[in-house]
């Protein structure tokens, strides 16, 4: 068996969510698993989030697959249905979905549920993706509140900066001013407002990267938040090289040492989800030691230095990210952010739940 395994810990969900509650002690939880609990597993996710008040979705399909698990919590649809002919597998399983603009909203008032839904009606607060526009949202509002399809509507936004200090200044006013003098509950907070944005935190949040312990701040990290990774990538050595000074490594001979080098070839490549474009530096760790990467990263394999590594040899534990090497640090090299990291895991990686 090749050596690389995704080890997902129930604990650290668990003790995610926990955190959650922690940054927000007044609001109700919906566990963001979309995109296969961004990579981790939708089911292993929702074993992990079990104790979360409700889940958010992106597709009908992972709904179906939590109700076919036995899970009973609500599950909100984030984007909402795609054409009217969702409206009946929302009223089939019983799901929560947003009406974010016109069309969505004339398909669940001409639906037929057997019984009326939970509805969160989403303003565009900035972010110019989906969302009533303030001007709209009263008017939309008045439809779904005298539609005898409609049971709960909860009002809601989703942040384009609240990564940044002072990023939903803008935001929060066009919220208070499309939302005032509701008797309605709200959801605007995504993980970064959970953390770092108390008055948004409202009745519902809907935090997604900071449950699988990645940072959703690039200023702070992970463990500064008080997460834990929940995803550790493992894998091992498959070769030991020892070059000369000026001889290279991999395709395109990126990497040249400047002194004798011990490498090592770990069994993890960008076909398994590693980046290719994290550069020559990225770290690593080997046996339990950071070190670093060396040159092109290629389809099955990557090369990392092991020079001071001395009991280093063919089979030694290699952890790409996880406790010692956070995704948030193989992300900031690579140029992107854990989301993309996580998600990117393929499916030729096998996942083993702890
Ligand atoms: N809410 C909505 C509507 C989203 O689309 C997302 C994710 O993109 C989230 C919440 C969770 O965001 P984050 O993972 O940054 O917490």
């Amino acid at each position: 068996m090749r050596p690389i395994v995704a080890y997902i810990s129930e604990k650290a969900f668990a003790h995610n969510l926990t955190q959650v509650r922690r940054y927000a002690p007044h609001s109700k939880v919906i566990s963001v698993v979309k995109a296969n609990a961004y990579g981790h597993g939708l089911l292993n996710a929702a074993r992990g989030l079990k104790e979360t008040d409700a889940f958010g979705v992106l597709n009908i399909s992972e709904a179906v697959t939590l109700r076919d698990a036995g899970y009973q919590h609500p599950i909100l649809l984030l984007e909402g249905i795609f054409s009217a002919k969702d409206m009946g597998l929302v009223d089939r399983y019983k799901l929560d979905t947003v009406i974010s603009h016109r069309a969505q909203l004339q398909w669940l008032l001409e639906s037929q549920p057997n019984i009326p839904l939970r509805v969160y009606l989403k303003l565009d607060s900035g972010m110019h993706r989906l969302g009533f526009q303030p001007a709209d949202y009263q008017a939309a509002l008045d439809q779904l509140a005298t539609s005898a399809n409609v049971s709960e509507i909860i009002l809601m936004t989703h942040f384009a900066n609240s990564d940044l200090v002072d990023g939903v200044t803008q935001a929060m006013l066009k919220v208070e001013q499309a939302m005032t003098a509701q008797p309605y509950k709200r959801s605007l907070a995504n993980s970064a407002a959970v953390i770092q944005q108390p008055q948004t935190h409202a009745d519902w949040v809907r935090p997604g990267i900071m449950l699988y312990g990645a940072t959703p701040i690039a200023e702070k990290s992970a463990v500064s938040l008080g997460l834990h990774p929940v995803m550790t990538l493992q894998s091992g050595l498959i070769g030991v090289q020892e070059i000369e000074a000026g001889e290279s490594v991999g395709y395109g001979s990126l990497f040249t040492a400047d002194k004798p080098t011990r490498v090592g070839i770990v069994a993890c490549g960008y076909a398994d989800g590693y980046p290719r474009h994290a550069p020559t530096g990225t770290p690593v760790a080997v046996n339990g030691v950071l070190t670093r990467t060396l040159g092109r990263v290629s389809m099955d394999m990557l090369a990392v230095d092991i020079t001071d590594i001395t009991e280093a040899k063919i089979g030694s534990a290699v952890e790409l990210w996880g406790n010692l090497v956070p995704v948030d640090a193989v992300a900031q090299s690579s140029g992107t952010i854990g989301y993309e990291l996580l998600c990117a895991v393929t499916a030729r990686v096998p996942m083993h739940v702890i």
